[in-house]
């Protein structure tokens, strides 16, 4: 069995928190490295919060 369900897919390591994601491998990644989601809308933490 080589197929998977991960078909289509790969694991990016986010540069911010280290977690490892579940990507599309249609999805393009910075040189500077993979940032997730959940780190993406963290640019502004101090502006944001409150
Ligand atoms: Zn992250």
């Amino acid at each position: 069995m080589s197929k998977q369900r991960t078909e289509g897919l790969r694991y990016e390591t986010c540069v911010v928190c280290g977690r490892q994601w579940i990507v599309s491998k249609l999805a393009t990644v910075p040189k500077s490295g993979y940032v997730c989601p959940g780190c993406t809308g963290r640019k502004n933490e101090h502006s944001d919060k409150h």
